[in-house]
């Protein structure tokens, strides 16, 4: 029998899953459709990226509306306009049997009215970016109220862009004997929070290890200094010529950068970012998907869509903000049953991270070498020599034999050979002959002295209209650490977060005298709490990284990359009420 048949789908859902190819139900499909199905009851499923979440609630929804009824039945919330546009396609498909069945996508950056209208002719389904949803519902364009299911899809990833707020709006307005069904590749605590505020006991449905990224990909990290980010990534790429890659960065800003430098060396990059208009995008992806582009350098909410298969690698050109997003990047590639690898580029301080991201995947982390200027040509003569080797002959070439032999003449096989190889490699060969080891060694004591963290005390908290999220987007931008600030835990009337401890005097000196909304703000450090507390403001050892050969095309300007990221979070928007705190006495300093 058909497994498909045997989880209770009709013969409407069967023909189009035998019309997709699908042969097999994944895993979560399995679990998730027989319980969507049968019971009236909110569920949560968890399972990785890539394992056919879409179908999971896609074919109970279809089953369960009533497409003879105009109204709106199922609500289907998704982060990006990428994600609502492949889950609209992908619902389409399977109800294509399923007469006067409509699917309406709600996305913003496309005609509102358009919109509206198609849902005006009937949509028992509409997919909706959370932003573009409140909009349509401030000007009465939707109609959710006699909503039976509500689909909270890639929640984690909803959450993580700041959607909380729009979130609750958006539900606010939907029945409260709806059902609930929320999917996520992972469940950090603010997706369990969610789960709690919004969805009555729901039955949870997990897929492999909680929050773990997909088993065939091997992660692995590399400590360069941060002035060498850029050429560890130039390093990364010529080492695996046939590199297939995506490249995250934290900012637009960085994005477009690291593209633009790839571009000037050579490389086939391009940038995915925000800023971008759509078709500008679409270009861009287009060019990825024939290969045109190996390695295209995007922002995470950019690359939440993307949905090609083959990627060989997923470089962390630098961690993500939130670290439960790496799980979101590591998942592009390893799909379909390949294999995969992502890389992370750290400085030291971040080795912290490393040891929490292992924790939430679950897996361990392979510290590896930044392969030197040598290595990398061994590389690279290999990979010509097999391309030379697998090259198919252009007979169009045999008319002019006789002419080239005639130039060649006199040459043996060897010296014939050494110099089609030097035309190739001798420009490359000279640009990595004197280049340096990038690689810094990380003692076991670095790790722990570098693992050292202080946990703060701030008087401010939900009482001053704070929650963790905008807490935590304000003290970012406040001590311009970033993301070196984090276990933001906002209580009422009062919160707590940590830094490292070497950055602790900065900190206690910045919010010495600064005042929020006309209220003194008081950071102190907290004993309790505090993990190893550590004597606070061991200042590093300056080190000079002057000059030093090499040729790098990219070298000078790659000394002050890493400068130029810290503070450019004070771009950084969440859709949140938060958004604009006036805050007064604003210091700012960078490390
Ligand atoms: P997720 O939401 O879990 O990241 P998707 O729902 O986007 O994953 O599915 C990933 C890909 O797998 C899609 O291209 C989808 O068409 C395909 N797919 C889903 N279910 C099956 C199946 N049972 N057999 C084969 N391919 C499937
Ligand atoms: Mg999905």
């Amino acid at each position: 029998m058909n497994n498909f048949k045997a989880l209770g789908l009709n013969d409407e859902i069967l023909q189009a899953v035998a019309d997709m190819g699908f042969e097999n139900p994944s895993a979560v499909q399995e679990k998730a459709i027989p319980v969507l199905l049968n019971e009236q009851a909110d569920v949560v499923a968890l399972a990785q990226t890539g394992t056919g979440k879409t179908a999971a609630f896609g074919f109970p929804l279809i089953q369960k509306l009533d497409s003879r009824s105009k109204h709106t039945q199922g609500l289907i919330l998704s982060p990006t306009r990428e994600l609502c546009l492949q889950i609209t396609n992908e619902l389409k498909q399977y109800s294509k049997y399923v007469k006067g069945l409509n699917t309406v996508a709600v996305y913003g950056g496309a005609n509102i009215r358009d919109q509206a209208r198609a849902i005006e002719k009937g949509a028992q389904i509409i997919v909706a970016t959370p932003g573009r949803m409140m909009d349509m519902m401030r000007r009465n364009m939707v109609d959710i109220t006699k909503i039976d299911y509500c689909i909270l899809d890639e929640a984690d990833e909803m959450l993580n862009m700041g959607f909380y707020e729009d979130i609750t709006t958006i539900l606010a307005d939907t029945p409260k004997e709806k059902l609930t069904w929320l999917f996520s590749a992972t469940m950090p605590k603010e997706v369990s929070a969610i789960a709690k505020k919004f969805m009555k006991s729901p039955i949870e449905i997990t897929v492999g290890t909680k929050n773990m990224g997909a088993t065939n990909v091997s992660h692995e990290y590399f400590v360069v200094n941060s002035r060498d980010r850029y050429q560890a990534l130039k390093r990364l790429a010529d080492a695996n010529p046939d590199i297939f890659s995506v490249v995250f960065c934290r900012t637009k800003r960085d994005t477009q950068k690291v593209a633009e430098l790839l571009i000037e060396d050579g490389y086939n990059a391009a940038a995915l970012h925000g800023d971008l208009s759509q078709n500008q995008r679409d270009l861009v992806m287009k060019s990825f998907r024939t290969r045109q582009i190996q390695m295209l350098v995007a922002t995470d909410v950019a690359a939440r869509g993307i949905d090609v298969d083959d990627i060989t690698h997923v470089i962390n050109y630098q961690l993500p903000d939130e670290i439960e997003t790496y799980t979101h990047r590591s998942g592009r590639t390893g799909r379909a049953g390949k294999t995969g690898v992502s890389m992370v580029i750290i400085v030291k301080s971040e080795m912290r991270k490393i040891k929490q991201i292992e924790k939430i995947i679950n897996k361990q982390f392979t510290k590896k070498e930044i392969p030197t200027g040598i290595e990398i040509c061994e590389v690279q003569l290999m990979h010509l020599a097999n391309q030379i080797h697998d090259t198919k002959i252009n007979h169009e070439i045999d008319p002019y034999l006789y002419g080239i032999n005639e130039v060649l003449e006199g040459l043996s096989r060897e010296e014939l050979i050494k110099k089609v190889f030097s035309v190739e490699f001798t420009r490359f060969f000279n640009y990595y002959k004197k280049a340096k080891d990038l690689n810094i060694s990380v003692k076991a004591e670095a790790m722990e002295a570098s693992g050292d963290s202080t946990r703060y005390f701030i008087n401010i908290g939900r009482r001053d209209g704070f929650d963790w999220m905008s807490l935590k987007d304000f003290l970012k931008e406040a001590t311009g650490l970033g993301d070196d600030v984090y276990h933001v835990d906002c209580k009422d009337n009062f919160s707590f977060f940590n830094t490292d401890t070497d950055k602790s005097e900065m900190v206690l000196a910045l919010f010495e005298n600064f005042e929020l909304s006309g209220r003194q703000v008081h950071v102190e450090i907290t004993k309790d709490r505090g993990r190893k507390g550590g004597g606070g403001g061991g200042g590093r050892k300056k080190k000079n990284f002057g000059g030093g050969g090499g040729g790098f095309k990219g070298r000078s300007r790659g000394g002050d990359r890493d400068g130029g990221n810290k503070g450019s979070y004070g771009g950084k928007k969440r859709k949140s009420n938060d958004g604009n705190i006036p805050f007064k006495g604003k210091k700012r300093r960078r490390k």
